[in-house]
């Protein structure tokens, strides 16, 4: 789709400012494009450079992480923190800790998480953190002393009304512990609401750790009932097998589809019976083992190794691992076995050619600032427990987090339709929550 012509310059200029950051520059291209419709009917929307505005982050924070692994040999990583935007509340999003980490990743997720949290309908900003460290093979003591000198700095930019970081790719209820353990110890405050994603016992919110793939598992639900259908019968492929994809598989078989495949970067397993949760977290979440030991334990499995999970079959893709793993050659195979519904569980996940093939093709898709969005919104409700020193039940979570996500839905749908593009899940979500944001931005003065 091109750009409206106001918001040319913006891009060319997004472009310039952030040379070699290519995620950064699709994640707003994606966005500028989506966006000219309300710029065409609200002019205002296009003024005093707003657009510019939320396309600079407000502020960008690299430091150096030192640590000693457990031979004495010292090692130096790079932290980050993005405080993107906040205009609704204090900057809240994940630290990312993966190899692959670097300026253009956390601008781009930052980026996505200022629209993500506005579509919430929740009063949080957008920011978004992590490292260049590779969690793979570390040991528990070399995690926790990581942690612990990444919290070293920064634990002065943060706080429960500044920003607050959660966890995100690498980064568990395990290194969450270690950085509010650090946070608290620094500061001498127990600052629940600093930090979410955190352990049952010391602040954290039941739901939290279901509650992106949960989420997405809804949002999926409601794509399917707005076209008349269900989960009943449904064949599923889920990519990953961390987070977000255990429990997009586990809230999948609750609401009557079937799972049958998943992933890691290594390879697949396809388990036709289903995925079995119970096997698929003691592999992943008490082993920390690769997917290849699911294949050797499950009796039905095979694994592939090598291959993308989305050659095999389905009705519904669920792509909850990486960026750009879907691109218009798995997309087109996923189109030519049948596929209807893809929903994104991961931070864009789909390349821009591959959701332009989906959309052609009448594939309902939901990007993940929508589908993925309930983790964030449960942070949002793990905040609000620490703030008023409560604590909810799970039922009463879930059906929050359930409420929420059918909103962000009801929310794509009507906006869609009401700029002439119906059931287009990409252009109801961005204006929707672009125009949020804007709104906020236009009323606070030159911010
Ligand atoms: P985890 O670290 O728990 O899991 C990531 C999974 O993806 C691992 O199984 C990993 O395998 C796999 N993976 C990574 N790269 C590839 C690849 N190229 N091909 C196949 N599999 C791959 O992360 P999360 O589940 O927390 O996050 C997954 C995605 O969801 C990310 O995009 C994240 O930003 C997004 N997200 C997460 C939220 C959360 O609450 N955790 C909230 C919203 C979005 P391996 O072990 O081999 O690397």
């Amino acid at each position: 789709m091109p750009i409206h012509e106001r918001l040319e310059s913006v891009y060319a200029e997004v472009l310039a400012r952030n040379p070699g950051e290519t995620e950064f520059h699709q994640a707003v291209r994606e966005v500028l494009e989506s966006i000219g419709p309300a710029v065409g009917k609200h002019p205002q929307y296009a003024d005093a450079k707003i657009v510019s505005r939320i396309c600079e982050p407000e502020r960008q924070i690299i430091f150096r992480v030192p640590w000693e692994d457990d031979s004495g040999e010292i090692h130096i990583n790079r932290g980050f923190r993005m405080e993107f935007n906040s205009a609704l509340g204090p900057y809240k999003g994940g630290l990312r800790f993966h190899p692959s980490v670097y300026l253009g990743i956390i601008k781009f997720l930052g980026f996505e998480q200022v629209f993500k949290n506005a579509l919430t309908g929740l009063p949080i900003g957008g920011g978004k953190g992590g490292s260049d460290f590779d969690p793979k093979g570390k040991s528990d003591r070399e995690i926790m002393r990581f942690c612990q000198s990444f919290m070293t700095e920064l634990h002065r930019h943060i706080g429960e009304y500044t920003d607050v970081p959660a966890g995100d790719t690498g980064v568990g209820s395990r290194e969450i512990g270690y950085l509010f353990g650090q946070y608290k110890r620094i500061t001498n405050r127990y600052e629940s609401g600093v930090l979410t994603g955190k352990g049952l016992i010391y602040g954290g919110a039941r739901v939290r750790t279901e509650a992106t793939g949960y989420g997405t598992a809804f949002f999926v639900n409601e794509m399917l009932a707005a076209r008349g259908d269900s989960f009943a019968g449904k064949t599923v492929v889920v990519s990953g097998s961390g987070n977000v994809a255990i429990y997009a598989i586990e809230k999948v078989h609750q609401l009557g589809g079937r799972v049958v495949a998943c992933s890691d970067s290594s390879g697949y397993v396809v388990d036709e019976k289903g995925i079995d949760v119970k096997l698929l977290r003691e592999v992943k979440e008490n082993r920390r083992e690769r997917i290849s030991v699911y294949a050797d334990l499950a009796k039905h499995a095979r694994y592939v190794k090598g291959q993308q999970v989305w050659e095999v079959p389905c009705d519904i893709a669920m792509p909850c691992a990486t960026q750009n793993e879907i691109t218009g050659k798995e997309a087109e195979q996923l189109i030519r076995n049948g596929c209807k519904v893809v929903a994104e569980g991961a931070n864009m996940p789909t390349t821009p050619e591959a959701v332009r093939l989906f959309q052609e093709a009448g594939v309902a898709f939901g990007p993940g600032k929508a589908a993925n969005a309930g983790g964030v919104a449960t942070s949002a409700l793990e905040m609000q427990q620490n703030a008023s020193r409560d604590s909810w039940s799970f039922e009463y979570t879930e059906d929050r987090l359930e409420d929420i996500m059918r909103d962000i839905h009801t929310r794509c749908i009507e906006t869609a339709e009401e700029y002439g593009m119906p059931g287009n899940y990409v252009a109801g979500a961005n204006i929707a929550a672009y125009t949020r944001v804007a709104d906020a931005m236009l009323a606070l003065g030159l911010i």
